[in-house]
C-alpha cells in the first residue's frame, strides 16, 4: 500500500425526548410543517429559550456509554450563520465547554480483533428546520418546515482513528446500536435522526504527518458512508499522483452518482463568531445526578452478549447476532421468558423469523409467545422440526393460535404405536428390495424406509418410533433369514 487513508467522523444524533431542546413543541417526525413550532422555536424577537432538563439525561447516558469525561460544568453559546431554515440566524451550540471530552468506543472487526476509536467530544446543540425544494419547473419555489427547527442533538466527534471504510462503517453500527440500548435515539438515518460527515485523508506509506482533509456531506445510509470514504480516498490518491494536492474543503455526496463533488472551499468556510448565550445560564450538574443517571443505565450490547454466553451457552456468532439489535434482544429474553429453551429459541430467531422479518418487527411477524408455545410442542414430541416449519408458515397468514393450526391442519404427530407400526409393516412389505439390501448389510438403506414412513404419514411420524418399529423389525427378519 503506497499510501494509508484516514477518517474521523462527525455524527449527529437526534435526541428522543418527546418535547424541544429550549420550547415546550413536540419532536414528532411527519407531522403537518410548522404544526410543531412557538415563538421561540420560530425565533421570533423576545422569546426566551428554557432548557429542557430530559435532554441533559439522554445526553449523559450517551456520554457514560461512550466512556467519556463528564463536566460538571458546561454552557450554551451562539453558532452565527445565515441560512432559511434557521430563523433566529444562529444556532444554539456548545463550543468551547461542551459537556463532555475524550471517550472512547470499541469496534469489534471481522478478523476477530478489536480496536479502540477515541471519541473527541460531544456537545448538545438545536437542529435547524427542513427546506423543501418544488421539483416542477413551473413551479419554481422553496418550502420551509421548522417542526425539526430546535429539535435536540449531540454532536460525536471522533478522532482520526479510523483507517479504511470498514472500521468507519463498524464505528457508525456500534454508535447506533448504544444509541438504540440506552433509548437515547431511534437512529432512524431516513427520518434523519442519525446523519454522518465524513473527514477523509491519505498521507504516503511510512510518513506521519496526516494528510490535508476532505469533509464530506450527505451520507444519509451506511452503504452511501462507505461508499463515498471508498472513492475519496480513491480520488485523493488519483489526484497526488498525478501531481495535484489535495485542498481542504467540503464536499457533497452523490449517490445517483456515486461520487464526491467540491461544495465549498476552505477560504469560503464560515466564521461563526461564536459567543456564550446571554439568554441562557450554563448548566452546573451535581455528581449525584451523574451517579443516578449511572445507575440507571441499561445492560449494554457487549454485557448482554457475554450474559448469553455464560447463562445460555449461546455461541460467539448466536450471542453477537440476537445482541445487534435491543428489539432482537428483548425478543429473544421473551421467547425465553415464555418458556421456549434458549438456544432452541436462538435458532428459530436467527433461521427462520428473521429471515422474513423484511421491515416489520418481529413481533410483528410472530409473537414471542407463539415463537415459545411452537417450539415447545417440537420438545414435547406433538409435532417434529419438519412440520413445525409448516405451522410456522401458517402463523404467519393467520391469527390462528399454535394449537389452533396443528388441530385444524391435522398436523399432530402421530405417536399412537399401534398405528405406526402398521404403518411400518407396509411399508416393509412394499419395498422388499430395501429391506434386502438393508440385510446384506447396506446400513443407509434403513433411511430410505424411514422416508418411505414419512411420505405415507406427510411427515407426520414420530421418528424415533419409526426408528424403533423398523430395526425390531428388520433385525427379526434378518435373525429369521439366518
Ligand atoms: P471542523 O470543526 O472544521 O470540522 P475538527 O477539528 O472538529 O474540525 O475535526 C473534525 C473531524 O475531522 C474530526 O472527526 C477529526 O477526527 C477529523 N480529522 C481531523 N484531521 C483529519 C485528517 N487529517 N484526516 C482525516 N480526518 C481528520
Ligand atoms: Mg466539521
Ligand atoms: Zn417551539
Amino acid at each position: 500500500m503506497k499510501y494509508i487513508p484516514t477518517i474521523g467522523l462527525e455524527v449527529h444524533v437526534q435526541l428522543n425526548t418527546k418535547t424541544k431542546l429550549f420550547c415546550g413543541c413536540k419532536t414528532s417526525f411527519g407531522d403537518e410543517p410548522n404544526a410543531n413550532t412557538c415563538p421561540v422555536c420560530l425565533g421570533l424577537p423576545g422569546a426566551l429559550p428554557v432548557f429542557n432538563e430530559a435532554v441533559l439525561e439522554k445526553a449523559i447516558r450517551a456520554a457514560m456509554a461512550l466512556n467519556c469525561d463528564i463536566h460538571l460544568f458546561h454552557k450554551f453559546d451562539r453558532k452565527n450563520y445565515f441560512y432559511p431554515d434557521l430563523p433566529k440566524a444562529y444556532q444554539i451550540s456548545q463550543f468551547d465547554k461542551p459537556y463532555c471530552t475524550q471517550g472512547s468506543i470499541q469496534i469489534s472487526k471481522e478478523d476477530g480483533t478489536s480496536k479502540s476509536i477515541g471519541i473527541t467530544r460531544i456537545h448538545i446543540e438545536e437542529d435547524a428546520g427542513k427546506l423543501i425544494h418544488s421539483a416542477s419547473e413551473e413551479e419554481n419555489v422553496s418550502f420551509i418546515d421548522l417542526n425539526r427547527a430546535g429539535t435536540p442533538l449531540i454532536e460525536i466527534v471522533s478522532e482520526p482513528d479510523l483507517d479504511d471504510p470498514e472500521e468507519a462503517y463498524l464505528y457508525l453500527s456500534k454508535l447506533k446500536e448504544m444509541m438504540q440500548y440506552l433509548d437515547v435515539s431511534d437512529c432512524n438515518m431516513e427520518q434523519g435522526s442519525l446523519r454522518c460527515d465524513a473527514n477523509v485523508s491519505v498521507r504516503p506509506n511510512g510518513t506521519n504527518a496526516l494528510g490535508t482533509r476532505a469533509e464530506i456531506k450527505n451520507l444519509n445510509s451506511f452503504k452511501n458512508v462507505r461508499a463515498a470514504i471508498e472513492y475519496e480516498i480513491e480520488r485523493q490518491i488519483d489526484l497526488i499522483e498525478s501531481g495535484g494536492t489535495v485542498v481542504q474543503e467540503t464536499r457533497l455526496y452523490n449517490a445517483d452518482e456515486g461520487v464526491t463533488k467540491s461544495m465549498r472551499g476552505k477560504e469560503e468556510a464560515h466564521d461563526y463568531r461564536y459567543f456564550s448565550d446571554p439568554d441562557l445560564v450554563p448548566i452546573e450538574m451535581t455528581q449525584a445526578l451523574i451517579n443516578q443517571i449511572r445507575e440507571s443505565l441499561p445492560e449494554l450490547a457487549a454485557a448482554k452478549k457475554d450474559r448469553y454466553k455464560s447463562e445460555y451457552r449461546l455461541s460467539e456468532y448466536d450471542a453477537d447476532v440476537l445482541t445487534q439489535d435491543p428489539a432482537i434482544a428483548s425478543y429473544f429474553e421473551n421467547s425465553v421468558k415464555a418458556g421456549a429453551p434458549a438456544k432452541k429459541a436462538a435458532n428459530w430467531i436467527l433461521s427462520e423469523v428473521l429471515a422474513v422479518a423484511d421491515n416489520r418487527t418481529l413481533a410483528e411477524v410472530v409473537s414471542s409467545d407463539s415463537l415459545a408455545e411452537l417450539i415447545n410442542e417440537i420438545e414435547k414430541g406433538k409435532i417434529s422440526g419438519k412440520i413445525a416449519k409448516q405451522v410456522f408458515q401458517e402463523l404467519l397468514n393467520s391469527d390462528q393460535s399454535v394449537k389452533q393450526i396443528i388441530e385444524s391442519k391435522g398436523l399432530k404427530q402421530i405417536s399412537d404405536s399401534s398405528e405406526i407400526e402398521a404403518i411400518v409393516d407396509q411399508v416393509i412389505a412394499d419395498n422388499t428390495e430395501s429391506v434386502e439390501s438393508y440385510k446384506a448389510g447396506k446400513q443407509k438403506a434403513i433411511g430410505f424406509l424411514v422416508g418411505q414412513v414419512m411420505k405415507v404419514t406427510q411427515g407426520r411420524a414420530n421418528p424415533a418410533m419409526v426408528n424403533k418399529f423398523l430395526k425390531e423389525k428388520l433385525s427379526i427378519k434378518n435373525n429369521n433369514f439366518k
